[in-house]
């Protein structure tokens, strides 16, 4: 069976996406290919004409810290491109620094042969609630970058020359372009270039942990990631962001509880009442391959309990 016809590696996201616009529907972006190709050959996903490789684009596989003068100050980031891969997370020493939570989300994908070729734009861009990667990034807060192409012509057909058409990029919220289970809202012109997240602060520490069948593979029971900042008492949490997942159609913000968290010093009752918080808010369901969803509204008790202290005791000790 052949999936592809064409392969193109790209090194501009103006020639990625002028190749997408060329093919139609008829090409897809790749990058690990490690959800990819394994739809294809189960027939998850039809072949295409043409692969346009994301990998190969100039600055898409790097790791850096950047600071934004705004209006309200300057703000500090990690910005990682969406072709770096689980293992360059796993092994920077800047996520370690500032993304603890990120740098355990990821070294838990697959084997190291997996993660040495599957990137973390594909794990967000496969659109799956409980993605790894991507409940790692939520609870940072990350924002992604758009990339998007428009006007130009591919071939500049009648004879006229063809046109590059003109590319722009926003930063968004990292859960405004997810739709539903497997689905991104991303247009035909359009590919994700990087994520960012705020560099760590003083007394702020985040953690992962997942639940995953002994023999597991790809996709948690459930995973469970937070991001806590304590205030000076080093007693009240001043601002948390929690994310599960599968909790629901797209990967999950436990809202509730975080403004529950902040509401009163620290104690195992307001851990006990965020807990109960979470699990009424998450859109749960049993997954004949994973888990019940009785089983996963206890875990959502057992993970939160296990990530929040650990990762309150990085805060502390970053204090
Ligand atoms: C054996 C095995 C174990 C796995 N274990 C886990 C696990 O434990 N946890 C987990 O979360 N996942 C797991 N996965 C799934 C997979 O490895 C990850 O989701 C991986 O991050 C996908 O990245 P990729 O680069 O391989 O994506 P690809 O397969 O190349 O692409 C996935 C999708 O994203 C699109 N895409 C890729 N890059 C971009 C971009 N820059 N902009 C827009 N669209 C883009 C592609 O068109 C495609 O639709 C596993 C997979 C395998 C095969």
């Amino acid at each position: 069976m052949t999936y592809w016809q064409h392969y193109h590696t790209p090194t501009t996201v103006t020639d990625a996406l002028s190749l997408l616009r060329q093919y139609g529907d008829d090409a897809k972006l790749i990058a690990g290919g490690t959800d990819l190709i394994i739809d294809m050959q189960n027939g998850a996903h039809a072949p295409v004409t043409a692969l346009v490789d994301v990998t190969q684009i100039d600055g898409l596989a790097t790791i850096h810290t950047e600071t934004d003068e705004g209006a309200d100050g300057d703000a500090a980031w990690v910005v990682l491109g969406a072709a770096v891969t689980h293992t360059q997370i796993e092994r920077s020493p800047i996520i370690q620094e500032h993304g603890a939570a990120l740098v355990e989300s990821c070294s838990v994908v697959g084997g190291p042969q997996v993660r040495n070729v599957a990137t973390i734009g594909g794990n967000v861009a496969h659109a799956l609630p409980a993605a790894d990667g991507t409940i790692g990034l939520l609870a940072l807060d990350a924002q992604v970058q758009v990339c998007t192409l428009t006007g130009g012509t591919g071939s500049g057909g009648n004879g006229s020359p063809a046109s590059e058409g003109s590319l722009t990029s926003t930063w968004q919220p990292l859960l405004s372009i997810f739709s539903g289970p497997g689905r991104n809202n991303l247009g035909g012109n359009q590919l994700l270039s990087a994520f960012r997240f705020r560099q760590r602060q003083p007394r702020q520490g985040s953690a992962f942990d997942r639940i995953m069948r002994p023999q597991g593979i790809a996709l948690p029971m459930l995973g469970l990631a937070a991001n806590v900042t304590l205030d000076e008492s080093l007693n009240r949490i001043s601002a948390a962001t929690i994310a599960i997942g599968p909790a629901g159609p797209i990967p999950f913000r436990a809202a509730s509880a975080e403004a529950l968290l902040t509401s009163a010093p620290f104690s195992d009752d307001l851990l006990t009442e965020a807990i109960i918080a979470a699990q009424q808010q998450a859109q749960l369901r049993t997954s004949r391959h994973r888990a019940s969803r009785e089983y996963r509204h206890e875990m959502i008790a057992v993970l939160m309990r296990r990530v929040l202290i650990r990762a309150l005791a990085r805060a502390r000790l970053e204090a």
